[in-house]
């Protein structure tokens, strides 16, 4: 099959064109400090705009790179191409040290953190007597590859080029992945990607170490490109810079970063020579200007330039779903009528409040069981004891995996789901910006295994069709065919739900926890949602429902468990349920 020219051949053609005219070396210069800018902003695309997590210090990270190769090829005459290796080896280390800190706290602690590890590595440098302080290190040699000597400006912009699109490349791979997925959902908070399997911790530290990476192959590039370094590039001030640039230019895109980098390096050129004249004094004024732009930009377009170009481009999905695929392991489904899930003497205090009071039930392998009661009962804070999103205050959960009941009160939500418990939220949680197929495809994580390096080098193609057909195949099941490639974003509130459950299904679990499935659906949604669920349990499925449409639940659960202000107050077949008199006094009673 014949791909379409994409942008990135059309990039690497022009690349190429420009560097063989015979163009003034002045362009040349920009156009290899636009590629190295932009291999750093990439990073910053992954880890800032992608993955939601900022960092002032990538210019240390450039300094590693620089000062690797710079001090191991002058002082210990290495190869700048081991300097590279050893370089990277002391990024990762760095990175995985720093991220292992930092990512674990909250909050403004990253960006904080990074802040102190830019200025901490630049006054290192400039105080390092084997460094050469602040006047750094000269005569660093001349890359040679395959004995072709890398010594001109534009013999180095063929390979500064040539690593800043291999890069792209890998990265565009790696975003339309199974961890390229998880990676998107780390924006949302997590909460959703940890339900999912996702172990957003370590997939933070890897986007952390993958943009120290890149900016530490820019720094390397950097040293052979000037044949000396300093301490100054390498400051708090680059690394704002950087950062700029990933902003400016889209910071959610790829192509953000080299449009960053474009932006930023040209206007700063030219402001330099600008400014200094207007103003009549010299300084790096062009830094205000930065900031002047910086704000106008986040108020009048938060995503950066590139989807104003991008605007006039042809739109295709990136994922699109096979026909037909392997199919992915499935769980075999418990023996009916068993316990399957067993709730005793569950507890939830949020300080005073109990939001649970010792709740017990059971739900029975096979069964559909309808959670009911007012609002503020404590239905979906007990939906979330249960999959780990709230540790119990006191009592015991079990669920019924690999044929014995285990405790799961203590589990985190990840090593629930992997255990066969699939959710759906309350209060939607997608990503509105991907496209319906991807945000159920999320869903299937666990039933993956390819990582990082395996995507962004395409060695998942197999796998990854398995994962978009399956994610298919259970939108087709839900009603949701017709709208694989549609925005999650642009669906209605509650078509959104449906794709939750499409999404919990994808899970491959023997227990799905519904939170008002039913809520924002139209008669006729409702009927098909019910015929769904229906057909759910007679293929072997457990189902927990809350739901407040009474005609609903009445016809389509075996059995009911009520709750108020915490507390159980009945429980049985619905028939029961529904003449129970403190069932009436408490809620059927308050919506007749
Ligand atoms: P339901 O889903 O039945 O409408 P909830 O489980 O959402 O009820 O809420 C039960 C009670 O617990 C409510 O009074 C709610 O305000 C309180 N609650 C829920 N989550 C929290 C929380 N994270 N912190 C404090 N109080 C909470
Ligand atoms: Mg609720």
């Amino acid at each position: 099959m014949m791909r379409k020219i994409g942008p990135l051949t059309i990039l690497a053609i022009a690349a190429l064109v420009f560097g063989l005219l015979p163009l003034p070396a002045y362009w040349v210069t920009l156009a290899n400090y636009i590629g190295l800018y932009a291999i750093v902003a990439l990073g910053l695309v992954l880890l800032t705009g992608v993955g939601g997590l900022t960092s002032f210090g990538q210019a240390a990270f450039v300094g590693l790179g620089a000062y690797a190769t710079a001090y191991l090829s002058t002082a210990h005459g290495l190869s700048p191409w081991l300097g590279l290796v050893i370089g990277l080896a002391v990024t990762a280390a760095s990175a995985l040290f720093i991220g292992a800190i930092m990512l674990r706290l909250s909050g403004h602690y990253l960006p904080l953190g990074t802040i102190a590890w830019g200025l901490s590595l630049y006054y290192l440098f400039g105080n390092m007597e084997f460094l050469g302080k602040y006047d750094g290190l000269a005569g660093i040699p001349a890359l040679s590859l395959f004995g072709l000597d890398l010594g001109s400006g534009n013999s180095m912009f063929f390979l500064i080029w040539a690593i800043l699109l291999v890069s792209i490349a890998l990265l565009r791979n790696l975003l339309n992945s199974r961890s390229g997925r998880a990676i998107r959902a780390l924006k949302g908070g997590g909460l959703m990607a940890e339900a999912m399997g996702v172990n957003t911790a370590a997939m933070k530290i890897r986007i952390f170490v993958i943009a120290a990476l890149l900016a530490c192959v820019s720094g390397w590039l950097y040293a052979h490109l000037q044949r000396a370094v300093n301490p100054s590039p390498f400051g708090l001030n680059s690394g704002i810079e950087y950062l700029f640039m990933a902003v400016i230019g889209g910071a959610g895109y790829l192509w953000g970063a080299i449009l960053g980098a474009f932006v930023l390096t040209v206007l700063k050129d030219q402001l330099q020579s600008i400014l200094p004249g207007l103003l009549g004094s010299n300084g790096n004024f062009e830094i205000i200007v930065f900031g002047i732009l910086m704000v106008i930009l986040l108020q009048y377009a938060r995503n950066g330039i590139w989807p104003f170009i991008a605007r006039w481009l042809p739109q295709r999905p990136e994922a699109v779903a096979p026909d037909a695929a392997d199919s992915l392991p499935r769980r075999a489904m418990p023996e009916p009528g068993q316990p399957l899930l067993v709730i005793d003497k569950a507890r939830k205090q949020f300080g005073g409040l109990v939001a649970v009071n010792d709740m017990v039930f059971t739900v029975n392998s096979g069964d559909i069981v309808g959670l009911i009661g007012p609002n503020g009962a404590g239905k979906s804070t007990m939906f979330n004891l249960v999959t780990g999103v709230l540790p119990v205050t006191s009592g015991e959960i079990r669920f019924r995996s690999g044929g014995a009941l285990q405790r799961i009160d203590s589990l985190p939500s990840r090593e629930i789901v992997q255990l066969g418990i699939g959710r759906t939220f309350q209060h939607v949680h997608l990503l509105p910006e991907m496209t319906v197929l991807e945000n159920v495809a999320i869903g299937a994580h666990l039933r993956a295994k390819h990582g990082v390096v395996a995507s962004s080098l395409s060695l998942d193609r197999g796998e990854e069709s398995a994962l978009l057909f399956e994610a298919r195949r259970q939108l087709e099941r839900v009603g949701l065919g017709g709208m694989l490639y549609e925005q999650a974003g642009n669906l209605a509130l509650g078509q959104q739900r449906i794709l939750e459950i499409a999404r919990a299904l994808c899970c491959d679990p023997a227990l799905l926890l519904l939170d008002e499935p039913a809520a924002g659906l139209r008669y006729k949604e409702k009927e098909a949602l019910a015929t769904l669920l229906k057909k759910l349990k007679g293929e072997g499925m457990s189902i927990l429902l809350v739901e407040h449409d009474m005609d609903f639940v009445m016809n389509l659960t075996d059995r009911l468990v009520v709750m108020e202000f915490g507390t159980k107050i009945a429980q049985g077949v619905p028939s029961e349920v529904q003449q129970d008199p403190a069932v009436l006094e408490a809620y059927l009673g308050g919506i007749e």
